[in-house]
């Protein structure tokens, strides 16, 4: 499953270290970077599929080095992050080709929201076809026949891990690793919870694949 790649240049470590957080708690896979220079070698090695970039930076504006980066040819899309609200502010972060802008402080799940609508414009939400659905990363959702589902960051693991292996059993154990961060203790229980919220979410959509439990091994979506 393709995640999408953010790239966070953000000087200020708190609030890199929480939003990196909150953003991969949402599936997305984030580098953090705190300076400009450092962004501009990075994004060199690995363009991500989008940025969000801290408007005051220390080595350098961030609309200057959204400009520098399309000076580069970088096309993913930006969303800055500024303290200031002005409306002058605001232009000349879409005159730098920034695609959206949000003022500290702000709330985590309206950047997630203004994230996945700019990676959605930008058309890189990374949209596979599995087991006849259809799976967008970016914005955690499953559809089929042009109906779809919403589902939180943890259930559209599994159910992408249950799709990545179609008509196969998946163990229970091949779940958790896909679906919880390495480490984790995941009672059966706890998955079997998910399980009944993911297959109510699956029967919303017509002719669906279902979640069938294959007893004492694990789990097979047909
Ligand atoms: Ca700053």
């Amino acid at each position: 499953m393709a995640v999408a790649r953010i790239m966070l240049v953000e000087d200020d470590l708190e609030l890199r270290t929480v939003v990196r957080r909150a953003l991969e708690e949402e599936g997305f896979a984030v580098s953090g970077v705190g300076t400009g220079a450092e962004a501009m070698e990075r994004v060199a090695a690995q363009p991500p599929d989008a940025l969000v970039i801290d408007v005051g930076l220390p080595d350098t504006d961030g609309r200057d080095l959204c400009q520098a980066l399309r000076a580069q040819g970088i096309q993913s899309p930006v969303l800055f992050l500024t303290a200031r609200d002005a409306l002058t502010d605001r232009l000349a972060g879409f005159g730098a080709g920034g695609d959206d802008y949000l003022t500290k402080p702000f709330a985590l799940a309206e950047l997630t929201a203004r994230l996945r609508a700019v990676l959605t414009r930008a058309g890189v939400d990374g949209t596979v076809n599995a087991a006849g659905l259809k799976l967008d990363p970016t914005n955690l959702e499953a559809s089929r026949e042009g109906h779809s589902v919403r589902l939180t960051p943890t259930e559209f693991r599994l159910l992408a891990a249950l799709a990545a292996q179609a008509e196969r059993t998946v163990t229970r154990r091949e779940l958790v690793r896909s679906a919880w961060p390495d480490g984790a203790v995941v009672h059966d229980n706890t998955i079997d919870v998910y399980l009944a919220r993911l297959r109510r979410k699956l029967r919303e959509l017509p002719g669906s694949p279902a979640i069938n439990t294959v007893h004492g091994v694990g789990y097979r979506l047909q």
